[in-house]
């Protein structure tokens, strides 16, 4: 699925590499602490809960909540996607927060609502990079 995609492109470093291949294999991944259980994200070196090294990337079920969003209408030179659209911070249920977009419901105050449910989409924008997306679920 390549869109008409116009935005930034990651640059992966060796931290956020697994993140970057398993969203192309159309995975959700995220780095969980062999000590102390902490689930996060953004990729890092160490826990932000206990700071141990000793690190797993796990699966994810790409299933979360709206946790805030913004809908951006102007001041961007070339927008990503389509104005206007939804950037959004969603809670994953395994507890991290990732920014991201949501897709696949009108850009409006009206139609969004934080705590909504919403489940990743795999948006492959080149032949190398995917992004996440989300989309709600249930009744929307
Ligand atoms: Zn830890």
């Amino acid at each position: 699925m390549s869109d008409s995609y116009r935005g930034p492109l990651p640059k992966p470093t060796p931290e956020t590499a697994p993140y970057w291949e398993a969203l192309r294999r159309h995975e959700l991944r995220v780095q969980r602490c062999d000590d102390c259980g902490e689930a996060f994200f953004y990729p890092r070196n160490v826990c932000p809960a206990c700071l141990s090294d000793r690190l797993t990337w796990v699966p994810a079920s790409g299933r979360g909540r709206l946790h805030s969003f913004t809908i951006v209408h102007a001041g961007i030179a070339t927008p990503p996607l389509p104005l206007p659209y939804v950037v959004a911070i969603v809670e994953l249920d395994e507890g991290p927060r990732l920014m991201s977009n949501l897709v696949g419901v009108d850009p409006d105050p009206e139609a969004l609502s934080c705590d909504m449910p919403v489940e990743i989409e795999f948006a492959d924008v080149t032949d190398e990079v995917t992004l996440p997306r989300f989309r709600p679920v249930g009744e929307c």
